[in-house]
């Protein structure tokens, strides 16, 4: 629900129009090499996680880590709980060096980094210490579901996404991501009356507005809606509110001000459902008969099939493949139903069409956006249209206000 993310960036055209992000050819140059090591990084990822999977269904390790785990396992033989635990801790090793590449190196290399090494993996350590957590219990349950109803488990737990997601979206706002930022309320008073009496004009009660200390990670700078409920929230990180003039962040809070007027938190609820649908059944139905053909070489028990917590590789090989190709389509909902709204709700809101504009270029030089994202990127990689799609829409929109 970010404004932007590392990956967001400006148009595909190259008409001088378009150019209007980046002031030089040498910040453009800049942006465009460091969005492309990105993006790379990003693909490189997705292959490695694949690989790591295909390695250890293979070569055995994984059906050798259950046999291991069945033996110290806490209670009846299960070795789902010591199993998952240890696989969390080898995903994590197995994906360091690329994280390291990518969140630490390149970040440090384009100056976009206020981490040391130190406080870069703290933050790493607290996010496999979450994904223990909740993972770990999850995937227990998980296996809980499988073993009761071997016919019915991928249609019970995609039942289960909805209330989990709901869940989850209320929860992170007060309990996962103060572990890693602290959030306060606006310090600029004012603006947050501002912003208050705009929006009750509307008819709208305004969630709360926060402030996070995103500059101890990053310069890059975001905003976002999170929270259902009580804890509903518009959050603006601390880089974004020092380089942004008042009516720059106004139009910024509309746009999250959107996502909350339209409900899209819900929004995003109802399509986990679907996804989970489309990873999880693509995985009930093609895993037991590559487990019968070749289960016996990978040391899996073929009897127990899918119920087998060494087979947890091949799903998450098949939930993944079939998430690659969901991705995209969620990706395109978001951008035009999702974001599109968002940013002419903003426009609509505020009127202010040009400080809308300035708000996108700075973000683009703040995030150094690509410039010029490809088609495949975009489909693969964009959550919110691209930055100068934004620019050019917020240019030829007449909105509900005079323009100021
Ligand atoms: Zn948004």
């Amino acid at each position: 629900m970010v404004l932007a993310w590392p990956l967001d960036s400006s148009g595909a055209h190259d008409t001088e129009r378009d150019k209007t992000i980046y002031s030089n050819e040498v910040e453009r140059g800049r942006a465009l090499r460091y969005s492309r090591i990105q993006e790379w990084l990003v693909l490189i990822e997705w292959a490695w996680s694949l690989l790591i999977n295909i390695i250890a269904l293979a070569t055995g390790l994984s059906a050798r880590l259950r046999t291991w785990a069945a033996r110290i396992a806490p209670w009846r033989r299960d070795a789902v709980l010591p199993y998952a635990t240890v696989v969390t801790i080898l995903s994590f090793i197995a994906s360091l060096p690329l994280s390291y590449c990518r969140g630490f190196v390149v970040e440090h290399c384009f100056e976009l980094s206020n981490q040391t090494f130190r406080a870069w993996f703290g933050d790493q350590l607290k996010g496999l210490g979450v994904s223990l957590a909740i993972g770990v219990p999850l995937l227990q349950g998980a296996y809980w579901v499988i073993r009761r109803w071997p016919e019915w488990w991928w249609a019970i737990l995609s039942a289960l996404t909805a209330p989990f997601s709901v869940l989850m979206s209320a929860l992170a706002p007060v309990l996962l991501l103060p572990l890693f930022n602290k959030f306060e309320p606006l310090h600029n008073r004012a603006l947050a009356e501002r912003i208050k009496a705009l929006a009750a004009r509307e008819g709208v009660h305004v969630a709360d507005v926060l402030q996070m200390d995103m500059s101890r990670q990053t310069k890059k700078a975001n905003a976002a809606f999170t929270g259902l409920g009580k804890t509903k929230r518009i959050v603006l990180g601390d880089t974004l509110l020092k380089e942004f003039s008042e009516d720059e962040v106004e139009v910024v809070i509309a746009h999250e001000l959107g996502h909350q007027v339209h409900g899209d938190i819900w929004k995003l609820v109802a399509l986990s459902a679907p996804v989970s649908v489309v990873s999880l059944s693509a995985a009930h139905y093609l895993a037991p008969p590559l487990i019968t053909r070749f289960g016996a070489r990978w040391g899996l028990d073929t009897e127990q099939g899918v119920a087998d917590v060494a087979a947890l590789p091949l799903l998450a090989l098949i939930g993944g493949a079939a998430l690659l190709v969901v991705m995209p389509i969620l990706h395109a909902l978001s951008r035009n139903f999702i974001e599109h709204p968002a940013d002419r709700y903003a426009l609509d809101l505020t009127g202010k069409r040009t400080a809308f504009i300035s708000a996108m270029e700075k973000l683009g030089r703040m995030n150094l956006s690509n410039p010029q994202p490809s088609t495949l990127v975009k489909y693969l990689l964009y959550s919110h249209p691209p930055l100068q799609e934004r620019i050019n829409f917020a240019r030829s929109y007449t909105s509900r206000k005079a323009d100021r």
